[in-house]
């Protein structure tokens, strides 16, 4: 699976650092980074919660 982020729409609050945080944080600078663009199949429910609680729909995923 890949993660795909709208840079356009993120405004960092970070609902998806909560929900998985192996593979999205927010920085000092309170910007989203990715950590790992590419995750595991473990990471799938984690990542899909993501999606779902970001205010702003700013993520998807690709297979
Ligand atoms: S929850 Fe959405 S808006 Fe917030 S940091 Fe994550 S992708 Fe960006």
């Amino acid at each position: 699976m890949k993660v795909l982020v709208d840079w356009d729409l993120c405004e960092g609050h970070g609902q998806c650092e909560y929900a998985a945080p192996d593979v999205f944080t927010i920085d000092d600078d309170g910007d989203l980074e990715v950590l790992d663009d590419t995750p595991g199949e473990d990471q799938r429910k984690a990542v899909e919660q993501a999606v779902r609680r970001c205010p702003v729909r700013a993520l998807q995923i690709e297979d």
